[in-house]
């Protein structure tokens, strides 16, 4: 799994990336992006995210 960002959400406000340890999200045109193959499924971004943007997913 990945952590999955819900387009619709994300304001690309950037807390997310910051708050990732593992630097597996970048910020593309105003919207989180997560590299699955860096995500290490540790949540952080999920709590850090102030819209909710954010959940653990299979990456379509
Ligand atoms: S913290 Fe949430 S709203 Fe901000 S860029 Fe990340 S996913 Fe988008
Ligand atoms: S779940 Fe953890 S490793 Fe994956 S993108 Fe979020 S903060 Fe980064």
């Amino acid at each position: 799994m990945a952590a999955f960002v819900v387009k619709d959400l994300c304001q690309g406000c950037g807390v997310c990336a910051q708050a990732c340890a593992y630097r597996a999200i970048t910020i593309q045109a105003h919207l989180a992006t997560v590299d699955p193959d860096k995500c290490r499924d540790c949540e952080e971004c999920i709590f850090t995210c102030p819209n909710g943007a954010i959940t653990l997913g299979t990456t379509a």
